[in-house]
């Protein structure tokens, strides 16, 4: 079996207990579905941003509104394909009222689910989107606003934090230095392939 196909099926099997999840709180606070994520599973570059959205969370995809649509054209814009990429976010069921995941919620999640789908796809570098989900995967504070663009790492694989897109829309003034960092995962995602 080629790899792709072996951790698409891998990442089904991981998925099938989790349908209705409510092992934290947000499975029982009127999410639509659970959003796992979407995209190659075998990609070299994995977005991971804060939860689902209004529209996320009626489609049951990552990423599809009006934030979606800004990613897919910086990601157009630095030469990467969204569809060779995976997206995902720490927390799979949309926060009532678009408020913030909590610390406990985050935990939960990744540890149920995000670290698997990271074991299984293997990305050779990370993409943070925004300091929720940067705090939520390093377990710890973090200002987006020091630390965008820097190359850091979690669990040795390489790591860069930069700004979530609905951030951009409400701050266009970032723009730039939203489409700079994802130049720069992109070229490091180039390197990386070609070791
Ligand atoms: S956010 Fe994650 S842990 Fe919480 S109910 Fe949804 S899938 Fe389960």
């Amino acid at each position: 079996m080629d790899p792709k196909a072996y951790k698409e099926m891998l990442l089904e099997i991981l998925y099938t207990p989790y349908r209705q999840c409510t092992a934290c709180p947000l499975g029982s606070l009127g999410r639509t579905h659970v959003v796992f994520g979407q995209g190659n599973p075998n990609a070299s570059i994995m977005f991971i941003g804060e939860g689902p959205g209004r529209d996320e969370d009626l489609q049951g995809l990552p990423f599809v509104g009006r934030s979606g649509q800004l990613l897919n054209h910086v990601l157009e814009a630095v030469n990467i394909e969204r569809k060779d990429v995976f997206i995902t976010n720490i927390v799979k069921c949309r926060p009532p009222h678009n408020r913030q995941p909590l610390p406990n919620e985050m935990d939960t999640c990744k540890k149920i689910l995000l670290l698997d789908q990271m074991k299984i796809i293997r990305p050779r570098i990370i993409c943070t989107l925004g300091s929720t989900a940067l705090q939520g995967l390093l377990d710890k504070p973090c200002k987006i606003t020091q630390v965008r663009g820097q190359k850091l790492s979690y669990a040795q694989t390489p790591l860069i934090p930069t700004y979530h897109p609905a951030y951009i829309l409400r701050n266009p003034k970032e723009l730039n230095q939203f489409a700079e960092d994802l130049s720069l995962v992109a070229s490091m995602a180039q390197t990386l392939d070609t070791l």
